[in-house]
């Protein structure tokens, strides 16, 4: 068969890999960026924007979670993150490995081509027929969106202002206009806030630095990785229940799970609780100690998110959902995805050093001669303000924005919470009523997932069930 991809990130990169070259007469991958197959996060940037996970769980390869390990071992001079005792390397480095694994997927096929261009639309009638920014068409038997999640949105309508940046990446770029001693205020507070603070920190920035948000609440910290062994929640016991997936229920799996390994759930939701009420230098100072901790609890918890969040939440009855993401959204984040130990030492570091600040309450952010950012204590002024709101999950990117209304107009369902709504088991996009089997995507544009963003293990596992649908046999 003849398979379009559009997007040539991550997602596409696992994707490749996991096609069976039996199954494909020919692969065309559209993506008009200037460095194909890093996507928006693993593109050339300074060394200071680092993997925010360890190797363990970077493998672009479904099933075979040493494939990124084995890259690893061949390559010279890999930056290791003491603490957590792995390598964690800058994205950029990461981004060639993804260029290999493309390559070497792209090899297998007897026919396969990039096309440099944004696609604008996919017609549906008959044969897809994939139509590009500069007008040109291809048709394919299987097309496949893998385009990414958003950018930051400009929830302050601060665009064109003097010494704001409305997106932070390639921080190369932004930072390079920042004068060193000037006060810089950071909108979020979440991993792409940790990269910037870092990034500044390593140029010797000396001004005032300023993280404001809603929650003021950092990300945890890692622990080491170490084999959790989970035998409760996992997808295969959810499926297997007897009764529906309740909140309440989900707790008594973690409970149970905890409960085997002589540790207590009610104990660890105590301490995150109050975790999320402390003071941020304190809370790093306690994770940065706890890093080595050997109590898988916290462990559990996180992978458990990862592996069986997508899930629970899809068996979850409505309340439930809207109960997690209204109060729970940034505790649930700050767990599931904590920024690696390296960069927890800087920022506490900044913090003790009296240069680095963490805002809560952001009320609003008005520019002028300087920026006024007020927030829940106060008003704090500011001489560059870098955005690092992280986008509603699902979002659709703005290169996507037609591709997707394009779909739409023909029959693609919306998802109610964002993105296109999908089959969960193939990925197939939902027309009319029906997943379509010509139509598919992999990454965060499917819809009906959690709130969390797709990590590399999430898109990897969403390729492998595209790649299977697609099988003759
Ligand atoms: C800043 C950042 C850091 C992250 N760090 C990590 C990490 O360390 N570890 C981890 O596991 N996860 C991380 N993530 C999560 C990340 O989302 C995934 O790792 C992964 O990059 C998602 O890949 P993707 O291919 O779905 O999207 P992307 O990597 O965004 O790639 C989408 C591609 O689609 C192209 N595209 C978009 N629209 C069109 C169109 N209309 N036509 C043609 N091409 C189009 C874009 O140019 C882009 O190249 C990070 C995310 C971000 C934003």
């Amino acid at each position: 068969m003849d398979i379009a991809i559009i997007g040539a990130g991550a997602a596409a990169v696992a994707l490749l890999d996991a096609l069976d070259p039996s199954d494909v007469r020919s692969v065309t991958v559209f993506d008009p960026s200037e460095s194909p197959w890093r996507g928006r996060p693993y593109r050339p940037d300074l060394d200071s924007v680092l993997v925010n996970v360890p190797p363990q769980i970077m493998s672009i390869r479904f099933g075979d979670r040493e494939h990124y390990a084995r890259w690893l071992d061949g390559q010279a001079g890999v930056h290791i993150d003491e603490r957590l005792g792995a390598p964690v390397p800058p994205r950029a480095f990461y981004g060639r490995y993804l260029e290999d694994t493309a390559e070497a997927a792209l090899a297998r096929f007897a026919k396969s081509e990039v096309v440099p261009s944004v696609v604008t639309g996919v017609s549906l009638d008959g044969r897809p027929t994939v139509r590009t920014a500069d007008g040109r068409t291809r048709t394919a038997d299987r097309v496949v969106l893998c385009v990414g999640g958003g950018a930051p949105h400009d929830l302050y309508g601060l665009a064109g202002a003097p010494g704001f940046a409305a997106d932070p990446y390639p921080l190369a770029r932004t930072l390079a206009d920042v004068p060193s001693g000037r006060d810089v205020a950071v909108i979020g507070a979440g991993l792409t806030a940790v990269d910037i603070v870092v990034s500044l920190a390593a140029r010797g920035h000396t001004g005032r630095i300023s993280l404001v948000s809603r929650s003021g609440t950092l990300p945890f910290v890692w622990q080491r990785p170490a084999r959790t062994g989970i035998r409760h929640l996992t997808p295969e016991r959810l499926l297997s229940l007897d009764g529906p997936v309740t909140l309440d229920g989900f707790a008594d799996l973690i409970r149970a799970e905890l409960a085997e390994r002589g540790e207590s759930w009610d104990e660890l939701a105590a301490w995150i609780d109050a975790a999320m009420r402390r003071d941020p230098a304190a809370n790093l100072r306690e994770q940065l100690a706890m890093v080595d901790a050997p109590q898988l609890a916290r462990r559990i918890v996180q992978e458990a998110a990862h592996t069986a969040g997508p899930l629970a939440w899809r068996l979850l009855p409505a309340g439930d959902r809207e109960r997690l993401r209204a109060r729970h959204f940034r505790t649930v984040t700050s767990l599931a995805s904590p920024m690696v130990p390296c960069n927890a030492a800087v920022l506490l570091d900044l913090f003790e050093a009296g240069t680095l600040e963490a805002l809560s309450g952001i009320e609003k952010v008005e520019a002028g001669a300087r920026f006024r950012i007020t927030h829940a204590a106060g008003v704090r002024t500011a001489d560059v303000v870098i955005n690092a709101v992280n986008p509603p999950p699902h979002a659709i990117p703005r290169t996507a924005e037609a591709l997707a209304s394009s779909l739409l107009a023909q029959g693609a369902a919306q998802d109610p919470d964002g993105g296109l709504a999908i089959d969960f088991g193939t990925g197939r996009v939902v027309v009319g009523d029906r997943p379509d089997p010509r139509l598919h995507v992999v990454g965060d544009l499917a819809g009906g997932g959690p709130f969390l963003v797709s990590g590399i293990p999430g898109v990897a596992a969403q390729a492998h069930r595209a790649a299977r649908s697609f099988r003759s046999r």
